[in-house]
């Protein structure tokens, strides 16, 4: 058995991983990243972000060509969806991103190892590779980066084909009739808008009175409806008791959770969109003596677990679900690492949903606000009165942003629009700089732009809007 030695080792190869690999070999140190899977990037380039923001691009000029362009004079004749080449397109797009990891590894003398990482003690990991060989490498530091999976409801059995998660989601043969969603969380909704959009019936169910919870009320009210008026239908307050599959497709049994009352439901394909759980399986966790929470998840202070020289990041730690905060995450625990100070601004952490129209959000609900004792002042601005939107079509939407009644410091931001996902930026480096509303409201907006909205909503906190 050979035995290497580095100084970081990143166990999971996701964007939380990859990105401490590389920042810790940029940083001068020895670095190896272990990754079970064959392809790096983990959840995000694999599973998630990546291929699911692909086919909702392609399933959003999908619709245009079927509901826009007849509107905008231009004349097709009615466009047909290829699945096959569809998913194929999907792949390459894959393909041509997690190689390009690799890449970067070689570009950066990160040396990538295969194979499956658990502790032995707290310098040494042993990692398993696909043909049952073992190696043991050995090292001052470690990141676990080990991310998450999807979480599935007790007794369904997930064949990803009828009954499916989000991976399943990403690679069906065919557009299902009717989709059952359980579960209105962001990527459920993502997908079921992917599906939705290519000509699928969508039914959402829900146990909580609300789709995507965290999200600012207003915010969700809004979103609910446009879904709707887009042919989805929603099931909140519903409890499901079983899903099973048939000879045709799969017939799911939900509760209402008010009154109990039981109805049985039939779908094509059953989506199971109940959240990530924390993978630690294998981990030899119990070898270093590193505790999970009640929820499976690996604690920090400062990125660092219980143990001296053990760092976690992403997933597979508290704090949003998100590639963008797992990869400055990773940034962050290899400058730690380095000696350096890094640091992650939890507050300021960008949220999107990539359905159309985006939603977007950063900082703090109205409802976070209030349950704090926070005297803060609202300002708005409809995507109906933003002239670019108008140009375009796409005026469903507003801004809304909201700064503190006493300094004016702005708290959070809540955007529906087109590119409400690129929007929110600049919101985001205006908190990160602890700017007011006013600033963002005399920063010169080039015209005409989304993001004049954003203007205008700031002026809208002390009611000097113009173009409403
Ligand atoms: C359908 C879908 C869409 C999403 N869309 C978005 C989005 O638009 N924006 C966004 O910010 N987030 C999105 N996410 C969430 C995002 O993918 C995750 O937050 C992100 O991937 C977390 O990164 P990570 O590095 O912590 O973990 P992961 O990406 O999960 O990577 C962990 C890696 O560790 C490997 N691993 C696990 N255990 C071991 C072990 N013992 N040894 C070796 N390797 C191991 C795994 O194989 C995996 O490759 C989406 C997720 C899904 C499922």
């Amino acid at each position: 058995m050979s035995q290497q030695n580095f100084d970081v080792v990143v166990i999971g190869g996701g964007p939380g991983g990859y990105v401490a690999a590389i920042r810790a070999a940029q940083l001068g140190l020895k670095t190896a990243c272990v990754e079970k899977r064959k392809t790096l990037g983990g959840t995000c380039l694999n599973v998630g972000c990546i291929p699911s923001k692909a086919l909702l691009e392609i399933s959003h000029k999908f619709h245009d060509a079927n509901h826009q362009f007849e509107k905008l004079g231009i004349a097709v004749s009615k466009p047909k969806i290829d699945v096959k080449k569809l998913i194929e397109n999907k792949n390459e797009i894959v393909k041509g991103l997690t190689g390009g990891i690799a890449g970067l590894f070689k570009k950066n003398k990160v040396t990538s190892i295969e194979g499956l990482g658990s502790f032995v003690d707290k310098n040494t990991i042993e990692v398993t590779k696909e043909d049952g060989s073992k190696e043991k490498i050995s090292s001052k530091y470690f990141i676990i980066a080990t991310g998450s999976e999807v979480t599935n409801l007790p007794g369904v059995e997930l064949d990803e084909k009828v009954i499916i998660s989000s991976t399943g989601a990403l690679d069906l043969e065919k557009v299902p009739g009717k989709m059952i969603v359980i579960g209105a969380g962001v990527i459920g909704l993502e997908m079921a808008s992917v599906w939705s959009r290519f000509g699928a019936e969508i039914e959402v169910i829900e146990f909580l009175d609300k789709i995507t919870p965290a999200m600012d009320a207003e915010v969700s009210r809004n979103f609910q409806r446009i879904l709707e008026k887009d042919g989805f239908k929603f099931r909140l307050s519903t409890k499901v008791v079983s899903v099973k599959k048939d000879k045709k497709g799969a017939t799911v049994e939900v509760e209402s959770v008010k009154d109990g009352s039981k109805e049985t439901l039939t779908a094509d394909v059953v989506l199971v969109a109940i959240g990530r759980r924390p993978n630690t399986e294998k981990l030899g966790l119990e070898n270093v003596g590193i505790k999970t929470n009640q929820r499976g998840f690996i604690e920090n202070h400062h990125l660092k677990t219980s143990v001296d020289n053990i760092y976690v990041i992403g997933d597979v730690t508290t704090g949003p679900m998100l590639a963008h905060k797992a990869e400055d995450e990773g940034v962050a625990a290899a400058e730690m690492i380095a000696g350096q100070a890094g640091h992650v601004n939890y507050d300021v952490i960008p949220n999107v949903i990539y359905t159309y129209p985006e939603i977007a959000s950063v900082g703090k609900t109205e409802e976070e606000l209030k349950a704090a004792g926070v005297e803060y002042k609202v300002g708005k601005f409809s995507m109906m009165a933003n002239s670019r939107a108008r140009a375009t079509f796409d005026e469903q939407g507003f801004v809304k942003i909201l700064a503190c009644a006493k300094t004016d410091r702005v708290l959070g931001a809540h955007i529906i629009a087109r590119e409400a996902g690129n929007t929110i930026h600049e919101v985001a480096v205006v908190m990160e700089f602890g700017g007011s509303s006013e600033d963002l409201a005399r920063t010169c907006h080039a015209h005409p732009t989304y993001n004049e909205a954003v203007k205008e909503a700031a002026m809208a906190v002390e009611k000097r809007q113009i173009h409403s």
